[in-house]
């Protein structure tokens, strides 16, 4: 079954005809539930433009993104914002955590700002997945950068999301670190079936996707 289904994806930045980029220009993007996609190409070639149309951060200027059954393009601004916390994780190079939160507060924010109760035996087993067990009251800064990384990922997770979208995860981390977080990824893919769509420069990581997309020039390459 497919989870995602891009067709013809187009954006262009940019309102004054001097000053546009055309970003994508028509990508088509087939992902089956429970897939691990690596999305590869040079910089420039669109691959942030195409994680944040998927993800329903951006609108495209043509096209459409079907995620999880729903047509992107069908949902107001708040609608959107529910559908992305409900069905989507984002993860990006980052990390993106809030300095002033600890760590079990980063992590559980995403359920606490949909109101919802945080299932402590799911949390408990992400911890340990991630081995942040003990790492629940530290603060960011206390912590190195593959450790921010796996909160990262823990708050990705905490949502149960069918999709999980990253940008570069690992590419603020050593080559050791990369591995152990890739490898938790995987880990958590395999283990909810969860869909993994991620953008990548490394061809080590690349090559433990179930599948490769290229990108160049806003558009599937044909190889
Ligand atoms: P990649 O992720 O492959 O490096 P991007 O999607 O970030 O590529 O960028 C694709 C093209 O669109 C680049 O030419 C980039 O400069 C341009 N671009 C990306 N985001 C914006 C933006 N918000 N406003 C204007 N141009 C943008
Ligand atoms: P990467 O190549 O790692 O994706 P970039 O440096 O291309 O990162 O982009 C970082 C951020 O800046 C992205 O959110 C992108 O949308 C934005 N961006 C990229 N190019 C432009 C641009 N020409 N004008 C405005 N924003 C841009």
């Amino acid at each position: 079954v497919a989870i995602l289904e891009t067709r013809q994806l187009k954006k262009v930045y940019g309102s004054a005809a001097a000053s546009q980029t055309k970003a994508l220009d028509g990508v088509d993007l087939s992902v089956e539930s429970g897939e691990f996609v690596a999305i590869v190409g040079t910089s420039g070639s669109g691959k942030s433009t195409l994680l944040n149309l998927i993800g329903g951060l951006d609108s495209p200027t043509e096209g459409t993104v079907v995620l999880n059954g729903c047509e992107l393009s069908q949902l107001n601004d708040d609608q959107l914002t529910l559908f992305r916390r409900s069905n989507i994780g984002f993860i990006f190079q980052n990390y993106n955590l809030i300095p002033n939160l600890n760590v079990y507060e980063n992590i559980i924010l995403p359920v606490e700002l949909d109101n919802k109760k945080v299932d402590q035996a799911y949390l408990h087993s992400i911890l340990v997945m991630l081995d942040l067990d003990d790492k629940q009251t530290k603060y960011p800064n206390q912590l190195s950068g593959g450790q921010q990384q796996r909160i990262a990922i823990a708050r990705a997770l905490i949502t149960k999301p069918a999709v999980i979208l990253a940008d570069e995860p690992t590419g603020n981390l050593d080559s050791k670190t990369s591995k152990a977080v890739m490898e938790l990824l995987r880990m958590s893919n395999t283990r909810f079936n969860q869909t993994l769509i991620m953008i990548t420069h490394n061809s080590d990581i690349a090559g433990m996707a179930d599948r490769i997309v290229h990108i160049e020039d806003g558009r599937n390459k044909v190889s």
